[in-house]
């Protein structure tokens, strides 16, 4: 493959994976998203390879870096946040990469919203609580299809992960109260999940407008709404005694 395109992880360097690790030490050429990519992982890098910030480049100039390696025979890594098929722009590169004839691959990396679970210690998916993760977003410079408005999202109250939100969180909380959570659902909210540095906020769709806005919190958080951070529920099937399943007979 000319090009890898390698999921970070959420910020530990620990949570890339192993041969997201390995593609690192291997390429010629990495080019990084300097905004959120735990600089750490850069000391994976062998001497010599060339590295670029992508933060300060265009579309064009990173596929003219890629295309310039491959022509040279070197491999490139594109090193994108979290897991790069969630808001990591890479559609874009894999097509215009396509357009070139020039091969790629794309390695999965630990989304942010699953260092975010563990960081609370929670499961997203509790019987009788919710069985559905919705992934989402506010509208804000990117547009968001009209039957994806967060308000429409809001009335399954099932667990939603917001990316991207946090700076706009007076208008995220009134989209999901219009939409029908009830004023008390919980609200956990965690920025630079698996950083040192993490923080972890709590509230209900009420009152987190307030602790975040004072807390000053405008970035690199994640915002996760439902019942599910609520302690009831009912145990899971799968591990009580009479639900049998493949690898173990009921009793
Ligand atoms: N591809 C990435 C998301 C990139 S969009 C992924 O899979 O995680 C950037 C948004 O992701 C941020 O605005 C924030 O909402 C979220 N994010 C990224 N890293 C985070 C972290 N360590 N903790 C909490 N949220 C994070």
């Amino acid at each position: 493959m000319h090009v890898s395109f390698v999921g970070a992880g959420p910020g530990d360097p620990e949570l890339i994976t192993v041969k997201g690790q390995r593609l690192l030490g291997e390429a010629d050429v990495i080019i990084y998203a300097g905004s959120l990519v735990n600089p750490a992982l850069l000391s994976l890098a062998k001497q010599g390879a060339s590295i670029y910030n992508s933060a300060s480049m265009t579309l064009d100039q990173v596929i003219e870096v890629m295309e310039k390696a491959t022509e040279r025979g070197q491999k490139t890594v594109r090193l994108h946040t979290g897991d790069p098929s969630i808001y990591g722009a890479i559609q874009e590169q894999m097509d215009a990469l396509d357009k070139k004839n020039i091969s790629y691959e794309v390695i999965p990396g630990v989304s942010s919203f699953l260092a975010t679970a563990a960081a609370l210690q929670r499961e997203y998916t509790l019987p009788d609580v919710s069985q559905t993760v919705i992934i989402t977003r506010l509208e804000g410079r990117t547009p968001v299809p009209e039957k994806e408005k967060l308000a429409l999202l809001a009335s399954h109250n099932a667990t939603m992960c917001i990316f991207l939100s946090v700076h706009m969180i007076d208008s995220v909380m009134k989209e999901l109260i219009d939409g029908g959570y009830h004023q008390d659902t919980p609200v956990a909210i965690v920025q630079k999940a698996s950083w040192p540095d993490q923080k972890i906020f709590r509230g209900t769709v009420s009152t987190i407008g307030k602790i975040i806005t004072d807390a000053k919190i405008d970035r690199t958080a994640m915002i996760v709404v439902g019942r599910c951070l609520d302690s009831q529920y009912a145990l899971s099937r799968l591990y009580a005694p009479e639900f049998g399943h493949m690898y173990r007979d009921a009793k």
